[in-house]
């Protein structure tokens, strides 16, 4: 097949904005619909400004992402503008990566998962992989694991073995331990991956929900069945929820967690912003998220970074917002 010409812009990463819509029981507890505190408007550029607005303190806060999707938008169209036209390089083989980033509650896992009425981008991409393989003779294998407190666990297996990341002489990360699952179909897909979803529900530590804790990383593998040996990786994250300590007073554990988390998602924005200014020293090696992706960020790799955000507060996404800005 063609080489895809390789981009000048290739290692940045395309920052997209999702703003939820009202829950119902938001609507309710507020007898009414609530107002939104986002607006857009799009400059003469191509990029597009979010604009963010405190109806009770007035204060605004303008940021730049690269494109924007409010209340009526689903997840298919997203899929289909954003993340499908990255899925033919991966049968060429490059790699790619798809975060959703956001606080708990701003709807990252109904982004990524979704549910069987709403299928997230995790089983769209599935089902698009899944189509092109067969035409083309790859084989797909998935892996599902999540990284909590800077150690990543298995999702696929009961004992949810730790694994550990090596880097092989050729800059290939290695996820020793890892089990993988080669796909016939979509079907063995779903039951996989409802499997994984319970286990990272319960969590390592037996606490309840560490799902909002913890990274869930579905990783996608093509490989072409010819002699040349294509091989393609798609990673699809389901960050941890980024939170504010100073106003939700985490204290204990919790504290400990949400410190880590804050530190993951710090250092992800540093690599970020190293691979968008084209800085000759990219932090991968400060946490081990961005260890594992260091061959899916910045190359010839394409990422996006989902921005989910919550109508509601503000400050919340002024937070969330701030820290999504420093990437570009
Ligand atoms: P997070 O994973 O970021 O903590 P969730 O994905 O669990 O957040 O979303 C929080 C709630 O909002 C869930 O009840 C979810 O179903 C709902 N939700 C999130 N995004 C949307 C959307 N685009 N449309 C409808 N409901 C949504
Ligand atoms: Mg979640």
């Amino acid at each position: 097949p063609p080489r895809a010409p390789i981009e000048s812009s290739s290692s940045k990463v395309r920052v997209i904005a999702r703003i939820r819509p009202f829950l119902p029981i938001e609507v309710e507890q507020n007898q009414g619909k609530p107002t939104s505190c986002f607006s857009i408007s799009t400059g003469n550029s191509s990029d597009t400004t979010l604009q963010i607005k405190d109806s009770a303190s007035g204060r605004e806060g303008h940021y730049k992402v690269d494109s924007c999707y409010f209340e009526d938008d689903d997840t298919r169209e997203i899929f289909s503008k954003e993340v499908e036209p990255l899925i033919p390089a991966l049968f060429q083989g490059k790699n790619a990566t798809v975060f959703a980033y956001g606080a708990t509650g701003s709807g990252k896992t109904y982004t990524m998962q979704g549910s069987d009425a709403h299928p997230g981008l995790m089983p769209l991409a599935m089902s698009r992989i899944l189509a092109i393989a067969e035409r083309a003779n790859f084989q797909v294998a998935v892996a599902y694991y999540e990284v909590y407190l800077d150690r990543c666990y298995d999702l696929l297996t009961s004992e949810g073995a730790e694994i550990s990341v090596l880097e092989g002489n050729d800059g290939k990360i290695q996820l020793r331990g890892l089990s993988q699952k080669v796909l016939r179909n979509l079907d063995e897909f779903h039951r996989i991956f409802m499997n994984g979803r319970l286990r990272r529900q319960v969590g390592q530590t037996g606490l309840n929900d560490t799902s909002s804790r913890s990274h869930g990383v579905l990783m996608v593998t093509v490989a072409s069945q010819s002699k040349e040996r294509i091989f393609g990786k798609l990673n699809l994250i389901d960050l941890a929820g980024n939170e504010d300590n100073r106003r939700t007073g985490n204290e204990g554990h919790r504290l400990v967690e949400s410190s880590r988390i804050n530190q993951d998602l710090f250092v992800l924005s540093n690599v970020i912003s190293a691979l968008s200014s084209n800085e000759p020293r990219v932090p991968y090696r400060d946490s081990k998220l961005t260890r594992i992706l260091q061959d899916s960020l910045g190359g010839t790799s394409r990422a996006i970074m989902i921005v989910c955000l919550n109508p509601r507060s503000y400050q919340e996404a002024a937070h969330t917002l701030i820290i999504a800005a420093r990437t570009r």
